[in-house]
């Protein structure tokens, strides 16, 4: 089972169309697969067809009441299940103010959930807020992965040292197992210059701050770059992913690459033991950063 934070700081690089797709990608491989909104603006669960309020309980009711995971996702299509948002959520942060371990809420729930599940999640993704508030935190707690998507442009990689550093503080303070997985390029416009020189400054960059002990010491950029497609700008409207909305358009392409990509080459730091080790395809090193 993989746990995976979707995280930038930033808004508008393409963290929610990343979740949303890539989770319905992998649940159309077949496997089951859990999303967790966490943004307050429930980007996510309207996407994936909710009323944000209408649809019963949200990860409000989990995280502020401990109420179990089990109650409040739905499904949503074959394998593919959501804990929705609610703009409560953005209270949650004042309210959690004095609770010992915060921190660690969606942890303990989303492990007592895996427990009690009679069947197990294969994937759980987490849409993360475009802020390092106590919701992203939490995400981070839950997660042993953490997926970057950044958009190619001259300022792509402003802020992303912020990023790094918040991800290595966790590692150290409350989430030692946690590991960057990789870059995922979004809204990319191909055959420009700029794509490739902001995939250029990328691998420098980590190979720059290139440390066996750091997070992000097996990440690398995503061989599948999610080009810019109108498609996928248009989906969230009509509460469908890309695949029920246009399946063979350009982004559901890109996502369908992107989960096989993610299938076939898992990071062997974060290797639970409860799976078949990845085998690694020919050209694995030279899709890494490093
Ligand atoms: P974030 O969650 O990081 O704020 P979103 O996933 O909501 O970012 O994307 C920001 C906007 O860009 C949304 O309107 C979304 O529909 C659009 N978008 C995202 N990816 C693409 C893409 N590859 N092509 C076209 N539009 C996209
Ligand atoms: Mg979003």
């Amino acid at each position: 089972m993989r746990r995976i934070a979707v995280l930038n700081q930033k808004g508008g690089v393409g963290k929610t169309t990343t979740t949303v797709n890539l989770a319905a990608a992998l649940a159309a491989l077949g496997k089951r697969t859990l999303v967790l909104d966490l943004d307050p603006q429930a980007h996510a669960t309207l996407h994936l067809g909710l009323l944000p309020g209408r649809s019963g309980p949200s990860l409000y009711e989990v995280l502020t009441q401990g109420m179990p995971i089990e109650q409040v996702r739905r499904q949503v299509a074959p394998n593919l299940f959501i804990c929705g948002s609610h703009i409560d959520l953005a209270a949650a942060e004042v309210e959690l103010i004095g609770t010992v371990g915060r921190e660690v809420i969606l942890r303990d729930l989303l492990d007592a959930a895996l427990d009690a599940e009679a069947e197990s999640f294969d994937y759980v993704l987490m849409d993360c807020p475009p802020s390092l508030s106590i919701l992203t935190l939490n995400a981070l707690c839950a997660a042993r992965e953490v997926i970057i998507p950044l958009q190619a442009h001259f300022l792509a990689l402003h802020g992303l040292s912020k990023l790094l550093e918040t991800i290595q503080l966790v590692t150290k303070r409350v989430n030692r197992d946690l590991r960057v997985t990789g870059v995922v390029l979004c809204l990319f416009d191909a055959g420009t210059r700029l794509g490739g020189e902001v995939v250029e400054d990328l691998a420098r960059y980590f190979d720059g701050k290139r440390n066996p002990a750091a997070p992000w010491a097996e990440a690398r950029v995503f061989r599948t770059r999610i080009r810019r497609n109108i498609r996928l700008a248009e989906c969230p409207s009509f509460g469908q992913s890309i695949f029920q909305y246009a399946p063979s358009s350009r982004g559901a392409e890109d996502y369908a690459s992107l989960a096989a990509e993610l299938e076939g080459r898992a990071p062997a730091a974060i290797w639970l033991g409860d799976e078949p080790a990845p085998v690694a395809s020919e050209d694995a090193s030279a899709s890494r950063v490093a």
